[in-house]
């Protein structure tokens, strides 16, 4: 496939083309080669010979070229765009011929986000030729017409603009490279954050705060406006240099004239042709320096950019949003805890009281208690997403706060499915999981029946067309995909009947990692290894067997349980106990 530089680099290589756009820029820039010999007649044949009217006459010369420069203007804008249209069209096929080998190929993936981009960047490279073309074109020409217009006037004057401008261009290319090595970090720099910054404020923002990477990703933007904050000094000291080096090309020129014009009037050199000179000077050389010296670095480091990422990545496209962190399984899934005390104020009371409890690798615990219990608060300690005032809560031995977010999974009783297809929000923690490895997830959960009916994993969600217990399965598929460790279900599978429920407690349980389920049926009780009783007094850890032995309160809840025949339910705390 032909590369994108190399299409960029055919288009600039025009050279018939790029001749004939020069002569329209030239025709452009007749208005400044004239200028300053019009202003030079003016004075010295008009108004200081006397002639007012010779004078204004030799300026009506000058605004008779007006329309001729506007004229010249208009075809270099037109031959810019001939010139740079093919290269759209080139650069289109270039880059969809990689898009429609990866979609057909045998791992095809239909990425419209990818074209999208592709499609931008192309436009991005278009625009960026055509400014960088108009810009030189424009140098180009008004220095031709400045420097022929001052030799023309005073040969004299050339070497005190000479000797500026060639020291001003040594350094301007000298320090090309730095400024587009600059532009290119701020660029990126800026992309990068808001890519971040779209992510956390954006539609995962629930994602994250339900992963409990809410820290990780404040760590994450801050590094990433550090990283934005460093470019941009960086940046401000180029520009600086840029300003001295535009100063020595487009303002030194005058100055010396201005303290050579003693000598030059001496030499011969009239007041007109002096005027006439610095006319050049101030109307066509500087703007021009200015322009080429301040204006190059921007385009050209945009344009290297958006033609590096073409050539890296036709077609295919980094994946979109990414979830928060994709790092190594931990080894450890055990959760320790202790001390634990929470409260949600300061004077309030603990919801959480002294708690220590530990649950070992792989264990399957159900928390049980009526309604306010502090079940979700616990559910909340467990993944980090909430802080213990007091105590330490610790996963594999490292405080929870430490470990990555995706390996310590809360799914809440409000299913969170976003728009976009069903594939995208399965491998919402997991994007790199293969297709058997979707697969798997969606057929343990009991997912497939639905798959089917959407018409595949491609299919695109309208999540308030799902029905709740629809919406709890996909997340439920989520976490069973992820790498997470530790899975804790807070009643995330209350609208799923007894027989769902089971299947897909079934499926954490044999997924392997520690799985810790907020219970809102007796039978999802039962099939947990151990039970803790949470009833707003100190908590009680044990079977169902020695739960309905020991605790009242557990006997109360079951018979709960059991007179709702299997409902889900919600619990008043019993009376009384
Ligand atoms: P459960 O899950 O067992 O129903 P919760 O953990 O949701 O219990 O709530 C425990 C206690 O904490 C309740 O008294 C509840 O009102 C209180 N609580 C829960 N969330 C908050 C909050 N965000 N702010 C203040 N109090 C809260």
């Amino acid at each position: 496939m032909t590369s994108a530089r190399s299409v960029v680099a055919a288009t600039m290589g025009r050279r018939r083309e790029l001749g004939l756009l020069t002569l329209w820029a030239l025709v452009g820039a007749v208005p400044t080669l004239v200028s300053g010999q019009a202003v030079a007649h003016a004075l010295d044949d008009g108004f200081l010979a006397g002639k007012t009217g010779s004078g204004l006459a030799w300026l009506g010369v000058l605004a008779a070229t007006v329309p001729l420069g506007a004229w010249g203007a208009r075809r270099t804008y037109l031959g810019v765009a001939r010139l740079v249209e093919p290269l759209r069209d080139d650069l289109v096929r270039s880059v969809v011929e990689g898009a429609l080998v990866r979609s057909t190929g045998p791992d095809a993936v239909t990425n419209t986000a990818a074209v999208a981009r592709l499609t931008q960047h192309v436009e991005l490279v278009r625009d960026t030729v055509a400014g960088l073309l108009l810009l030189v074109l424009s140098f180009v020409a008004a220095m031709i017409a400045a420097l022929v217009g001052v030799l023309s006037l005073a040969p004299l004057v050339l070497p005190l603009i000479a000797v500026p401008l060639l020291v001003s261009f040594g350094a301007f290319a000298a320090s090309l490279r730095e400024v587009a090595r600059q532009q290119r970090r701020v660029l990126l720099a800026d992309e990068r954050l808001a890519e971040l910054a779209s992510i956390t404020v954006g539609p995962g923002l629930r994602d994250i705060v339900a992963c409990g990477a809410e820290d990780e990703m404040a760590d994450a933007l801050d590094a990433r406006i550090n990283e934005q904050v460093a470019a941009g000094k960086a940046m401000a000291r180029v520009a600086a240099v840029r300003i001295v080096i535009v100063s020595v090309g487009a303002r030194l020129p005058v100055l010396l004239v201005l303290v050579a014009a003693r000598w030059l009037l001496d030499r011969g050199v009239s007041e007109g042709a002096l005027l006439g000179a610095l006319t050049y000077l101030i109307q066509g050389l500087g703007p021009a320096v200015a322009s080429v010296v301040g204006g190059i670095g921007a385009p050209l480091a945009q344009l290297l950019v958006t033609v590096d990422r073409l050539d890296e990545d036709p077609g295919g496209g980094q994946a979109d949003p990414q979830p928060p962190t994709r790092i190594a399984v931990p080894e450890e899934a055990s959760v320790v805890l202790r001390g634990v005390t929470f409260r949600y104020r300061t004077a309030a009371e603990a919801v959480v009281s002294q708690l220590d409890l530990d649950i070992a690798p792989g264990d399957h615990l159900a928390v049980v208690g009526p309604s306010g219990a502090g079940k979700s608060t616990l559910a909340a300690l467990l993944v980090g997403l909430l802080e213990p005032q007091a105590g330490t809560i610790r996963h594999g031995g490292r405080p929870v706060a430490s470990v990555a977010a995706t390996h310590r999974v809360l799914i809440p009783q409000q299913a969170y499915v976003f728009r976009g297809t069903l594939d995208e929000n399965l491998r919402y923690l997991r994007p790199e999981a293969s297709a058997a490895e979707l697969a798997r997830a969606t057929a343990a959960v009991g997912l497939d029946e639905l798959v089917d009916r959407l018409g595949g994993t491609d299919a695109e969600l309208e999540p308030g067309r799902l029905s709740a217990g629809e919406r709890q399965l996909i997340t439920l598929a989520r976490a069973h995909l992820s790498t997470a460790r530790l899975i804790v279900l807070d009643e995330a599978t209350c609208h799923l009947d007894p027989t769902a429920e089971a299947r897909v407690e079934g499926a954490f349980a044999a997924r392997g990692g520690t799985l810790v389920v907020v219970a809102h049926r007796i039978s999802s009780a039962q099939r947990a290894r151990r039970i803790l009783l949470m009833d707003g007094g100190d908590p009680l850890l044990g079977t169902h067997e020695e739960l309905i032995r020991e605790s009242p309160v557990y006997r109360d809840l079951v018979g709960h349980w059991l007179d709702h025949d299997r409902e889900p339910m919600t619990f008043r705390a019993p009376t009384g106990l």
